[in-house]
């Protein structure tokens, strides 16, 4: 019987032990790259793209355990930075191209999103975030409270100021994504490795010189730090402090509910932190966000109690639906809610993609690319030295109007 290796690994990267188990481990790479989540995937993936040999990925479980497993798929253009809203550009061109360029399905769904403003400071902040996406020419409509019943007449606006919606934005699969980049690396030969846990990282007068894991040593003079949720760990094993944080995220489901007519968009009450779109025939709705960090990912069923007080606020006909289920996971947060990339000061050979702040899948395409730039000497598509991490040395952190909303 013949075993086509990349079709084992393919069809059960979320399920199945990798090749691991199959093939040693090689001893020397050019590019390690630490954690098989989104980013590392689509790091590897734009690396491979540009012809870089040696790239190797290690995974401590399961490709796509992590935040991505929990990941609700948000993909926007509403964003109020222009590094943020350069980077949902970028990546925009990936995700509406993405079966062409990795042979994989997505399954965007470009239903929109729809902010509702409920103070008049939020709704002067959406109008000047409104300003600046149309700068770059992003189709972004300010809505009266009377246009946005019109167009939803199951939502409730008697207490909002205004709403934007912008009809490029909507939410595809992170698994579908996840699958696309693995393949396309392992096409191009990037070697992946799953239940390999990277343990330590060694470096000699300034420079990275490789990586201790679960199997074995690798010899490396590039060490990526795409840990997600885990990035502060795998700093200090070069340390470096790179200050993300984990908070949890709930989410819940209901059971079909066929009494709001498709496409609906992905609508975000800001004011009360919560959003709610269609999954299959049901809905996916928000649960709360801790305010204190942790890697804790239960699901708090009296979550349930604020999900629906949120939910029938604003959908009234969501009194009729029932939740079914739910999930958490971890966001991985910075210090002000944009993400560090790009080689360490003073560690040559060291680049962190860290801290998205729940925005680090819908940036994945652009930060793969960035990244692999970077990582080869080359220059970005656009300048993303504010991403930098020495800006938290420098109190250079990136301002935003309103506390920065994450899906
Ligand atoms: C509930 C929820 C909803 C979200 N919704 C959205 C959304 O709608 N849109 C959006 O853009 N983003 C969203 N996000 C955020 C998004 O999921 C993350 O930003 C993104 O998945 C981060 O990807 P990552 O690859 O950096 O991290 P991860 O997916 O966590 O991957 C990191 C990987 O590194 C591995 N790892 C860690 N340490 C080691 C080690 N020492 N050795 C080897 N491997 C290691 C981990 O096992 C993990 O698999 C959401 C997040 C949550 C929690």
């Amino acid at each position: 019987m013949k075993l086509d290796l990349d079709d084992v690994a393919e069809s059960g990267f979320l399920r199945c032990h990798s090749r691991m188990a199959l093939i040693a481990m090689e001893k020397t790479a050019e590019i390690v790259i630490v954690g098989g989540g989104i980013i590392g995937a689509s790091i590897a993936f734009h690396l491979a793209v540009k012809g870089a040999k040696g790239v190797v990925l290690l995974e401590k479980g399961m490709l796509g355990e992590g935040a991505t497993a929990k990941c609700v798929g948000g993909i926007r253009t509403q964003f109020s930075t222009e590094i943020n809203l350069r980077f949902s550009l970028e990546s925009l061109k990936t995700w509406d191209y993405f079966e062409e360029i990795t042979g994989v399905e997505l399954g965007f769904k470009k239903v929109g999103y729809l902010f509702l403003a409920t103070t008049t400071e939020e709704w002067a902040i959406f109008q000047a975030n409104v300003h600046l996406q149309r700068t770059f020419h992003i189709p972004v409509e300010l809505l009266s409270p009377e246009e946005i019943r019109h167009r939803w007449p199951y939502l409730k606006v008697d207490d909002l100021q205004g709403g934007t919606f912008c009809p490029w934005d909507g939410y595809a699969g992170p698994y579908e994504a996840l699958s696309g980049f693995i393949k396309g690396a392992r096409r191009r030969g990037v070697r992946i490795y799953e239940g390999t846990e990277v343990q330590q990282i060694f470096q000699e007068k300034g420079k990275i010189i490789g990586v201790r894991t679960s199997a074995g040593d690798i010899c490396a003079p590039i060490v990526i730090n795409a840990a997600g949720p885990h990035a502060e760990k795998v700093g200090k094993m070069a340390g470096v402090d790179v200050p993300v944080k984990p908070f949890r995220r709930q989410i819940f489901f209901t059971g079909p509910f066929p009494w709001i007519a498709d496409p609906i968009p992905l609508v975000i009450d800001f004011h009360r932190g919560w959003y709610f779109r269609r999954e299959g025939q049901g809905l996916l709705l928000s649960g709360p966000k801790d305010d204190c960090p942790s890697f804790n990912t239960h699901v708090d069923y009296d979550a349930m109690v604020e999900v629906a007080e949120n939910s029938t606020y604003r959908v009234p006909l969501t009194e009729k639906a029932q939740i079914t289920r739910g999930w958490a996971g971890s966001y991985e947060i910075s210090p002000d809610n944009h993400a560090i990339l790009g080689q360490t000061p003073g560690l040559t050979g060291f680049f962190l993609a860290n801290g998205f702040s729940g925005h680090g899948f819908q940036h994945s395409p652009a930060v793969g690319q960035a990244m692999a730039a970077l990582a080869l000497g080359e220059q970005p598509f656009a300048d993303i030295s504010s991403l930098s991490l020495e800006r938290f040395r420098q109190g250079r952190l990136i301002q935003e109007p309103l506390t920065a909303f994450k899906e």
